[in-house]
């Protein structure tokens, strides 16, 4: 493992021409999510590099970016636990921004303008700054990134298709703890009490799942509306059916099991998204 906080540095050891890159964007507090997405690149690629940066064009809100959880030691310690010649990446935000962090606009096609997007203001057009600015710097050979965060996921396939980044992005399965629970970094913020309804998200959309097979999108709807009043300590921020690809909304009349379930709640000071294909 080799770590580097300077651009210029790591880019001249990668033009060396080391081989395969998979290149894994993380905003650190790793978990097995993320360490999921580490070994896979792993396994396809001659080497790995890892950024570990909490992107301040991504945030809207201060507080959110300086109390995202940081556990660099912790972090390092894992990666040297992989059994592959890693590069981590972790700078400073001048390194990346200079004086100034400007968010880049693209043209997300609308995939920016929903659910996610919606409710969190040019979160995607910072989303897309930095992976813009990775795959150009970089140039990995392939670029891996969860289905936990589809919608970005579907974001920056069309960001690099449009863009010709030379960059094979990859998407990945969601890693869950073992009452279903989504990993993510943020689930460190839940207190125990909380911690132990969280999994509720996750049973809702299973259940969705169950019932796509015969019901209208409409009855699933209210199936979660009732959910959440049962279950009040959550609150439901939005729950959508929609195309996998195009990520537009089904109809109330459309059966819904050939689209993806998205959902988004809150609990206490934390906002959990989870994502379910019901295919
Ligand atoms: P983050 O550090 O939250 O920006 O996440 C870095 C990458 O890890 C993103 O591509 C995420 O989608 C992915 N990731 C985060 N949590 C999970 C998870 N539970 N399973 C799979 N991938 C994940």
């Amino acid at each position: 493992m080799e770590v580097f906080d300077s651009y210029e540095s790591l880019k001249k050891v990668l033009n060396e021409g080391v081989g395969s890159i998979g290149m894994v964007p993380t905003m650190g507090a790793l978990h097995e999510g993320h360490l999921s997405l580490i070994r896979r690149a792993a396994q396809e690629n001659q080497r790995v590099l890892i950024s570990i940066f909490v992107n301040p064009t991504q945030f809207e809100e201060a507080s959110d970016l300086i109390n995202y959880p940081k556990t660099l030691v912790e972090d390092l310690k894992a990666i040297a636990s992989i059994d592959s010649k890693t590069y981590v990446y972790v700078p400073k935000t001048n390194d990346i921004y200079g004086q100034n962090a400007l968010t880049e606009t693209f043209d997300l096609s609308d995939l920016d303008q929903v659910m996610e997007g919606s409710k969190r203001k040019n979160h995607f057009q910072g989303v897309a700054t930095i992976v813009k600015f990775f795959l150009e710097t970089f140039k990995p050979t392939k670029a891996y990134f969860g289905q936990k965060d589809y919608q970005q996921l579907q974001i920056i396939l069309q960001l690099a298709e449009k863009l010709n980044l030379n960059t094979e992005i990859i998407g990945c399965p969601i890693v869950r703890e073992v009452d279903g629970l989504a990993m993510s970094s943020r689930n460190k913020h839940l207190t125990p009490a909380e911690r132990k309804i969280a999994p509720l998200v996750f049973k809702a959309l299973l259940e969705v799942k169950e019932m796509s097979k015969n019901k209208k999108y409409s009855v699933l709807k209210s199936f979660i509306n009732a959910f959440f009043v049962e279950h009040s300590q959550l609150e439901l921020d939005y729950f959508v059916i929609a195309d996998s690809k195009t990520l537009l909304e089904i109809s109330d009349q459309d059966k819904a099991r050939e689209g993806r379930a998205f959902i988004a709640v809150r609990l206490g000071k934390i906002r959990l998204i989870d994502n379910l294909d019901l295919a």
